[in-house]
């Protein structure tokens, strides 16, 4: 198996983000991680160009960090990070060619459309980070699964709580949500080998509950 990190950004689109595409794939060699999820986010104040542009944008940026990580010998699926309502969800299982099927900004959809919209063209909607801040996870309804997110700057990745509200049901994933202001958390989701696609990916979520790779945040 191979071990993916299910949540990461790079700068040319996470205007947050303090890492090229370049360093976050040297991050993740170095720890020893097999390849990556691209979840840029897909929020209004990421969008620095004429809409249409920024998708032709955030599509270039995984083909070209997909470039950058197989050079290096790791693997890259495309994902988003899409903030509807002040929360925020992690798309997986679609291929890029996505950004361009929807008729208005995947921001400007409620959450019932949004996941119509994922599970339509099979792939899954996971909520990030539901307990952040004093967060609450959506209804269960409304996703296919909650993420134990290890981002090192909020202390705590609220996995037994997560671990609890899944309690077998629901998919759990589990990403560093890495934005280069802290140490690089390795955590991640182990995959087959051999998985080449996001529409794999797709298939391999849905056929149960995957392995990961937790990570215990360290403060300070
Ligand atoms: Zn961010
Ligand atoms: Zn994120």
């Amino acid at each position: 198996m191979k071990l993916y990190d299910f949540h990461t950004h790079t700068s040319a689109i996470s205007l947050c983000c303090r890492l090229s595409r370049e360093q976050v794939v040297a991050a993740l060699k170095k720890e020893g991680t097999d390849g990556l999820v691209l979840t840029n986010h897909y929020a209004p104040r990421h969008v620095n160009l004429p809409f249409e542009e920024w998708l032709l944008k955030y599509q270039k940026e995984f083909e070209l960090t997909k470039e950058a990580a197989e050079k290096e010998g790791l693997s890259a699926l495309f994902g988003m990070e899409v903030t509807i309502e002040g929360r925020d969800f992690l798309i997986y299982g679609l291929p890029s060619s996505a950004l361009f099927e929807s008729e208005k900004p995947l921001f400007d959809y409620t959450l019932g459309e949004l996941h119509a919209f994922v599970l339509k063209r099979g792939g899954l909607l996971i909520h990030a980070h539901p307990f952040r801040s004093k967060g609450s996870p959506v209804n269960g309804a409304l996703v296919d699964g909650y993420e134990i997110n290890c981002h090192p700057l909020y202390g705590y990745s609220f996995a037994k709580e997560v671990h609890e509200l899944c309690d077998g049901k629901k998919l759990i994933t589990c990403g560093s949500d890495y934005h280069g202001d802290t140490y690089k958390p390795k955590c991640g989701v182990y995959l087959p080998d051999d998985l080449q696609s996001e529409e794999e990916l797709a298939a391999f979520l849905k056929s149960g509950q995957p392995t990961l790779l937790e990570h215990t945040i360290v403060k300070g």
